[in-house]
């Protein structure tokens, strides 16, 4: 099975959220079940910036959009035994902000990702032919149209089949009728059945409508977004297309989150002996300018700074949180609303919580670490990935129960001393308080605390399962 993963973000080239962890782990589990997978992304500033410099292997490729004559570098570096693809052209990529900027989204990015797409097929002569395009997300939706009106008729592309994978249905690629206009798609696809969104082209709904099969990340997020509620506007097109749609739960990568052998932390525990994640705590009260004690818990989060997330939930209970008897820290960064709400929150807090407002992948280590709980009171979440690396550093996770977080965690209950965390149903400030309030009743009670924490541990969210789920999808489609 030769699979090329298609992706707008891959950890550790460039990554901004949940999917560029995926894009670096599936592609691996999936090789270790003796699949050929290899990955192919934008050459984002950030690429370089992080020292990465891949090798060249085809330059001035050309690519047609609408009208303009543009083209690209092809380029590729070995990793972890991938090879990764890089689609080069500096007066797309070469900037800051993979999508955009805190104060807003970049303003060419129908062209930006328009061009990607198409890139992305012009690549396939020197990659080599997959038998499935495994497309992640709006930024890759004009794939599989492209591929059906266009490239179907070269010999070499006929049999490629698709596989769209939804990460957050929120996110479209929505773009009005001037980018319409200078993409030039293949005549009958902006209409109502294709790519037409309210008079608007839907790169998401591309996606959906063209490609073989559509996945998400968890089960519960696949019967969410067939409801009006999840579907971002988009559940009816998804009905149409149920027998076709999976869910499929991401998987937490073990060789870069794991307290036994984690380069960022300062004391490494495992399983049997948390005494060291002591010193972590200590190290994460150093960066937070909080005051150490050992029987005060501290949550933590690790967050896009954006309403999904309920991060206006925490500033709003912030009081009642500390008054329970907690510490608090957050690592975030996104909407400028909340990067500057955050940094008054900081100072508001000073020694009691804490917040950086950036992206530090180092820190995230530190966090979940040194944490004896973690925070996440999304309003939904298609997966949600921190929980899975949380509950592998024995961090209770306390979670809203939503999409991937409902599947993941189960409510302990101290009497059974059964469940791995936390959870609570609405998105009010109260649930979430009375949530952490249960939290830090059973942190008191030590014994009780380390059976929870052992619960936890013992989860296995690996990607091995999953990677056999895609793997037998993959199959399907082709067969199909
Ligand atoms: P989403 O993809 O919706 O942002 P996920 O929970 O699926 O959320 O994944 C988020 C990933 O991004 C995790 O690996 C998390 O640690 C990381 N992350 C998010 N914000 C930051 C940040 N400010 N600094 C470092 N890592 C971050």
């Amino acid at each position: 099975m030769n699979i090329i993963f298609v992706s707008s973000e891959v950890s550790p080239f460039a990554k901004t959220g949940g999917l560029g962890d995926v894009s670096e782990a599936l592609p691996l589990a999936l090789n270790k079940l003796k699949a050929h997978s290899s990955v192919i992304m934008p050459l984002y500033k950030l690429v370089r910036q992080n020292g990465f410099a891949p090798n060249l292997i085809k330059s001035g490729i050309p690519v047609k959009i609408g009208l303009r004559d543009l083209s690209f570098d092809l380029s590729s570096l070995s990793y972890k035994n991938i090879n990764f693809y890089f689609i080069g052209n500096d007066a797309l990529y070469d900037r800051d902000g993979l999508y955009g900027t805190p104060k807003g989204d970049h303003g060419d990015n129908a062209m930006r990702f328009a061009f990607f797409s198409k890139a992305v097929l012009e690549s396939i002569p020197y990659i080599g032919k997959p038998d499935i395009l495994h497309c992640n997300d709006w930024q890759t939706g004009l794939i599989p149209l492209y591929l059906r009106y266009i490239y179907k008729e070269r010999k070499d592309f006929k049999k490629i089949k698709v596989l769209f994978a939804v990460h957050n249905m929120a996110y479209q690629g929505l773009f009005g009728k001037e980018a319409v206009e200078e993409l030039k798609l293949p005549e009958g696809t902006f209409t109502q059945d294709g790519i037409e969104f309210y008079g608007k082209a839907s790169f998401i709904k591309s996606g959906i409508v063209y490609s073989e099969a559509v996945s998400t990340v968890s089960e519960g997020y696949a019967r969410e977004v067939l409801t009006a509620e999840f579907g971002c506007g988009l559940d009816g097109i998804l009905r149409t297309r149920k027998e076709s749609l999976y869910g499929i739960l991401n998987g937490a990568d073990y060789s870069t989150w794991n307290p036994e052998t984690d380069k960022f932390i300062a004391g490494n525990f495992t399983k049997d002996d948390l005494r060291p994640k002591l010193e972590c705590k200590k190290d994460l009260c150093g960066e937070f300018g909080l005051e150490f004690d050992e029987d005060r818990p501290i949550i933590g989060m690790i967050t896009r700074l954006a309403e999904q997330k309920g991060v206006d939930l925490v500033v709003e209970g912030m009081d009642g949180l500390l008054d329970l008897g907690a510490s608090f820290v957050i690592l975030g960064t996104g909407d400028e609303k909340y990067n500057s709400l955050f940094k008054d929150f900081d100072r508001r807090y000073k020694g009691r919580a804490g917040a950086k407002v950036a992206f530090d992948n180092p820190l995230a280590h530190k966090i979940e670490a040194g944490c004896d709980m973690f925070l996440m009171p999304s309003r939904y979440e298609p997966c949600g990935l921190n929980q899975m690396y949380s509950l592998r550093y024995a961090t209770i996770p306390i979670v809203r129960a939503t999409g991937g977080l409902k599947d993941t965690i189960e409510d302990f209950d101290p009497h059974t001393k059964k469940g791995n965390g936390f959870k609570f149903k609405e998105a009010s400030c109260d649930a979430m308080l009375k949530a952490i309030g249960r939290a830090v009743g059973v942190f008191r009670d030590k014994k009780t605390w380390r059976a929870l924490q052992k619960n936890g541990l013992r989860c296995d969210f690996s990607w091995d399962a999953s990677a056999k789920r895609y793997l037998e999808l993959y199959k399907k489609i082709k067969s199909g």
